[in-house]
């Protein structure tokens, strides 16, 4: 019998009839039905045409007010798969907790799947970088494992370490940072008029991918849109 990475409860794995008479390989369930049911999919729902956040009428949120006024009006066209709610936070909390890479395949399939059918070859994928101090304490950048087996261009490197990581940091001071992020100088060539979508984990407030946005702007490339499991 095997337990869910998130509650630890019981995994109904019974061989289902449809599994059998499709002849498909085997799919793992790493979590129960009760933890998956408490994931919302934001596909069909009402939501932000900046940011992806689950709205009472469509427009634009508050956050992404604040960046049509900072940037003038160019929004980045974020798309996250699922609300950031408390089973969301759950599952986060768990996998920072225990650094365990293993989590990050509950998610990773989907993840993959969706950026090569929606996305494909004409774009290229910049994961977030995470500092050398986080990479030192979990040997692994948690984006990259949610979107392992997608191609990526890793064109940004952190420039400054900061004082306190990101996710210590509260709203306000989170939206005073100075820019984290730089080119890495050998993909000055590679970027340069392509599309690229950026990849991370959770869209906070926007200001991380405002970041990486801006620098690689700067470097002149064509088009960017951004893309998050959870907002
Ligand atoms: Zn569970
Ligand atoms: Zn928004």
């Amino acid at each position: 019998m095997k337990s869910c990475l998130i509650c630890q409860g019981i995994i109904n794995d019974n061989f289902e009839i449809e599994w059998i008479l499709s002849l498909q390989p085997r799919k793992i369930k790493l979590i129960c039905q009760d933890c998956q049911g408490g994931f919302r999919a934001l596909s069909g729902k009402i939501k932000c045409e900046g940011c992806s956040r689950v709205l009472e009428m469509s427009g634009f949120c508050n956050d992404c007010k604040k960046w049509i006024k900072k940037y003038n009006g160019k929004l980045l066209k974020n798309t996250a798969l699922y609300e950031y709610n408390e089973k969301m936070k759950d599952y986060f909390q768990k996998f920072k907790f225990l650094g365990d890479y293993y989590f990050l395949n509950v998610f990773n399939q989907e993840l993959r799947k969706f950026v090569q059918k929606e996305y494909g070859s004409n774009w290229l994928y910049v994961p977030i970088p995470i500092s050398i101090k986080s990479y030192q304490e979990r040997m692994f950048n948690q984006v990259e494992g949610l979107f392992s087996g997608v191609n990526f261009t890793r064109a940004l490197i952190v420039q400054s370490e900061e004082k306190k990581q990101q996710s210590k940091l509260n709203r306000n001071e989170r939206l005073r940072r100075k820019q984290p992020f730089k080119l890495n100088s050998q993909y000055e060539e590679i970027v340069k008029d392509k599309n690229i979508l950026l990849l991370d984990d959770i869209y906070t407030t926007g200001r991380t991918l405002y970041f990486a946005a801006e620098v690689l702007k700067n470097a002149g490339v064509k088009k960017i849109e951004t893309i998050t499991l959870a907002r």
